[in-house]
């Protein structure tokens, strides 16, 4: 079993200042695999106060860009050795399957730090405007100051690197708060810090729960918070930040919807639902769990999804033929079982999958890959998030019901159209209230393109020139014209 007893505040492993630890429990065995050192108040007092020193008094916001996009490439370089390491980890504590492990949460995060780096080397930090008086306009692009960020579980390393490395770009300090689910990965790359030579204090790391979270999000020496969670949580962290005026960006829920018109190839698009859909077991903000069907090929489009369904190897995510492992914890099983109960209830056909443990398990928090059909876009499965491997397909007669359908849940998030013709599904791509959407493929999330959501999926942009925009405000400096 690991021992993480240190927290890494201010550029060094320092003991906590309470003596309460928590463990981290393999989703797999249901073993305890590491045990790791709980923070108090006074650990986020001290690590906002090293982030405060670093911003307002130290080198790293008054470096050219260019030394900043320099450190964060050697960060990359020194990740890119620890891949293999980094994966295993991230399987160990929330059992994503190990080949999703290796790629998605791993290789590219490796990506999107490079892709930020070229982002930040060509962004206009300083830009000359004719004023309309008459004087010059300089406008600068200035960071936002520290920056309290909260990640959660389903994508830990994903997620942090995209709030981390903007942040660090735009010349923030950054306090980041994993979740009490993931800790170990974050605690990985706090090992490389100081080898990528980022000054002590720019990045403190403290894994805790909820508490620590509220605790962080509302603490004066904080001046933005980035946030990725529950639309639940989110509503609080937007209430805490408007009581103190702090800049907020929310990264939250989603119920999106993959919409498949009538010229769709049954079988592309099953493979395309099994990304979008089923990812990650389940467990990602931009599944696609709501599979809208034409009527009219209605049965085509059911079967193709109930062999694709049947077909996903679930089990182990030490296997890297597994595309469906445990979930993160076992509350998380018991709701997502929960809602299979639910739909069940209102009246949903099963169609694969179901309630019961997968053959053959006698323990680790696994739920079986679920198809529902005949879901009426009223039940509490379709418009819910149950984050697990549960998908509704819902039937339409004609593409200005599918559109509202899209459209009738509080999310906004995320979606695909599968069509066999491009410029129909750009018309519904268009169409649908959703921050990002694809096209014949589950939303990619490239680091080029800015991520986020509408609605009740949250407020600004990760990813893309957009990301770092985020952690920059902008200072206009009125040249007096000479005369
Ligand atoms: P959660 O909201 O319970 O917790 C997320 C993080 O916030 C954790 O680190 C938690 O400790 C912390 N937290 C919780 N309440 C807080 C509060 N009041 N103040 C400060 N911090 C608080 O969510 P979860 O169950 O860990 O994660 C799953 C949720 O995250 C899903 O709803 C999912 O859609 C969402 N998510 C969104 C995105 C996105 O980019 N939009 C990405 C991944 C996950």
């Amino acid at each position: 079993m690991q021992v993480q007893d240190r927290l890494f505040i201010g550029g060094e492993w320092v003991a906590p200042s309470g003596p309460d630890t928590f463990d981290v429990v393999s989703p797999a065995t249901e073993e305890v695999i590491a045990r790791v050192a709980e923070p108090t108040p006074a650990d986020v007092d001290k690590a906002v106060a090293a982030a405060r020193t670093a911003f307002d008094e130290g080198p790293w916001p008054r470096l050219d860009p260019a030394e900043r996009v320099a450190a964060v490439r050697r960060l990359a370089a020194l990740y890119k050795p620890g891949r293999a390491e980094l994966a295993s980890i991230i399987t160990a504590e929330m059992g994503a399957p190990i080949s999703f492990a290796k790629l998605g949460h791993v290789t590219i995060p490796m990506f999107m730090m490079n892709a930020f780096a070229g982002i930040a080397e060509n962004l206009a930090w300083e830009e000359k405007r004719p004023g309309f008086y008459g004087q010059d306009i300089l406008v600068r692009k200035e960071p936002v100051g520290v920056v309290g960020a909260i990640v959660p579980w389903n994508m830990p390393m994903h997620l942090t690197i995209g709030k981390l490395i903007p942040a660090l770009l735009a010349g923030c300090s950054v306090v980041l708060k994993p979740s009490p689910e993931t800790p170990l990965d974050a605690y990985w790359l706090a090992g490389l810090l100081e080898r990528a030579e980022i000054p002590p204090g720019v990045v403190s790391i403290l894994a805790a729960g909820r508490e620590v979270g509220e605790y962080l999000v509302s603490h004066p020496g904080v001046d933005k918070v980035s946030f990725t969670g529950s639309t639940a949580a989110g509503r609080k962290v937007a209430a805490a930040c408007g009581a103190n005026l702090k800049r907020v960006s929310l990264e939250l829920g989603g119920k999106s919807a993959a919409v498949v018109l009538d010229d769709a190839d049954p079988a592309a698009m099953a493979k395309g639902v099994e990304v979008a859909g089923l990812m990650n077991s389940g467990q990602a903000c931009v599944a696609q769990t709501r599979v809208l069907v034409p009527r009219s090929r209605y049965a085509e489009y059911v079967d193709a999804l109930a062999a694709m369904v049947e077909s996903l190897p679930t089990g182990d995510p030490t296997d890297p033929a597994t595309e469906i492992g445990p979930l993160v914890a076992q509350r998380q099983q018991e709701r997502v079982r929960g809602y299979i109960e639910v739909g069940q209830k209102e009246g949903a056909r099963l169609v694969a999958g179901g309630a019961d443990l997968p053959a053959g398990v006698d323990r680790g928090w696994y739920v079986r890959p679920t198809l529902f059909a005949d879901v009426d876009s009223s039940m509490r499965i379709a418009q819910e998030e149950i984050f697990g491997p549960v998908l509704s397909v819902i039937p339409y007669a004609d593409e200005a019901e599918a559109l509202r359908i899209a459209d009738a849940t509080e999310y906004g998030l995320s979606g695909s159209v599968w069509t066999a013709d491009v410029e129909r599904g750009l018309d519904v791509a268009r169409r649908v209230r959703s921050g990002t959407f694809g096209v014949n493929e589950a939303y990619s999330m490239d680091p080029a393109a800015p991520f986020g959501g509408v609605k009740a999926s949250g407020i600004g942009r990760e990813l893309g020139r957009e990301g770092i925009e985020g952690f920059l405000d902008s200072k206009s400096i009125s040249i007096a014209a000479t005369r």
